[in-house]
C-alpha cells in the first residue's frame, strides 16, 4: 500500500508501517549498510519572514535515499538510529553534505540550520568538531545555526551553557527546536544563550477559521519570552493562510511550513534561485 500525502510523494510507507514491516535488528543492519553506501542526504526547507515571505535561511532535514523504498523521512528510522547510536555517524555524514551544499545555497546574510541529536551534543568535543567541519568544508560558521531540543538542554545545565557559549564565541548560534513540547519550563530557558526559539507545530495546527484554540496563550507567552531574551521566534508547521495571518497579528515575525515551501533537495532551491 503506497501512502501519498501531498507533496511528500516519494514517501511510500508511514512510520508505523515501517516499524512493523521491519524488525529493529534488520533496520539497524540496513542503516549500517546505508551509511556505507552513502544513502543519507540533506533536503532543505526555507524559514521565512511572515511579512514578505522572504527566505531568511534553510533548515537541513535528513532524508534516506532508499534503493527500493524511495526517499524516507526520519520518522521511519530516527528512533532506531538514536537507540543504536548509529545517529552519530549519520549526523556527521549529513552535516558534511549539508554544509557542502549550503556553500552555494546560503548567501546574502541567510543561514542554514542543522538538527543536532542530544547524544551528539553531549560529547565534550562536539563544539570543536562542528567548528572543525565548517573549516574543512569552507563554510562560514556565522551562517550556521544548530537546532537543539529541550531534551538536550535538560542535561548538565552548566555543561550545556558552556558548550553553547563556546559555539557562540565561534559565531555558531543555537535555536531551540519544538519549543513547548518538552519538560523545560518558560523560566528555565533564559539560562541558555539562544538566538532563536521555534514554536512547535502542535501549537499552530489547531488554528482554523473561527477557532481560538487554548494554544494561543502559549504562543503569546513564547513570543513575550523571545522578546525579553532578544531571541528570534519562528512558528513551525504553518500550513494555511489563516494561521499565517493570526500569527502575524500576534506579533510573530518568522515562520516555516508547507504554506511557504516543502523540504526539497538543494538542487531544487539552487534552480529556484537561478543558479
Ligand atoms: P523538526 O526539526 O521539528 O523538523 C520539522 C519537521 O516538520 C520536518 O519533518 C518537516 O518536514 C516537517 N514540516 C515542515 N513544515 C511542515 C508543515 O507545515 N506541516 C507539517 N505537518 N510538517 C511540516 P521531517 O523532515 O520528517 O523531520 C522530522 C524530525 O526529524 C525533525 O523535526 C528533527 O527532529 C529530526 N531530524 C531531521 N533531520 C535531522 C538530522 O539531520 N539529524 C537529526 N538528529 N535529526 C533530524
Ligand atoms: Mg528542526
Ligand atoms: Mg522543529
Ligand atoms: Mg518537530
Amino acid at each position: 500500500r503506497a501512502k501519498r500525502s501531498g507533496r511528500n510523494r516519494f514517501v511510500l510507507f508511514d512510520d508505523a508501517m515501517h516499524q512493523t514491516a521491519m524488525g529493529v535488528l534488520d533496520m539497524e543492519q540496513e542503516l549500517r549498510n546505508a551509511l556505507v553506501r552513502d544513502e543519507f542526504v540533506p533536503w532543505f526547507q526555507p524559514l521565512v519572514r511572515l511579512g514578505d515571505e522572504g527566505v531568511i535561511g534553510y533548515e537541513a532535514l535528513l532524508r534516506w535515499n532508499h534503493p527500493e523504498r524511495g526517499v524516507l523521512t526520519p520518522g521511519a528510522f530516527l528512533k532506531v538510529a538514536e537507540d543504536s547510536g548509529l545517529i552519530e555517524g549519520i549526523d556527521w555524514r549529513m552535516f558534511r553534505l549539508a554544509l557542502e551544499a549550503s556553500r552555494e545555497l546560503v548567501h546574502d546574510g541567510s543561514f542554514i540550520t542543522l538538527n543536532v541529536s542530544p547524544r551528539l551534543f553531549q560529547h565534550d568535543d562536539f563544539d570543536r568538531r562542528i567548528l572543525a567541519l565548517t573549516h574543512e568544508v569552507g563554510f562560514d560558521p556565522a551562517r550556521l545555526r544548530l537546532e537543539v531540543t529541550e531534551g538536550t538542554l535538560l542535561g548538565d545545565p552548566d555543561a550545556v551553557v558552556a558548550t553553547l557559549q563556546r559555539l557562540r564565541d565561534a559565531k555558531i548560534e543555537a535555536a531551540l527546536d519544538d519549543f513547548g513540547t518538552g519538560y523545560s519550563s518558560l523560566g528555565h530557558v533564559h539560562h541558555f544563550p539562544l538566538k532563536m526559539i521555534k514554536i512547535d507545530r502542535s501549537f499552530i495546527t489547531p488554528f482554523a477559521a473561527g477557532v481560538a484554540p487554548r494554544s494561543s496563550a502559549v504562543i503569546e507567552a513564547i513570543l513575550a519570552l523571545g522578546n525579553a531574551l532578544g531571541a528570534e521566534v519562528v512558528a513551525e508547521g504553518i500550513e494555511t493562510r489563516y494561521q499565517c495571518e493570526v500569527l502575524k497579528a500576534m506579533g510573530c515575525v518568522y515562520g516555516q511550513g508547507y504554506l511557504f515551501a516543502h523540504p526539497e533537495p538543494a538542487e531544487y532551491w539552487l534552480a529556484k534561485q537561478g543558479r
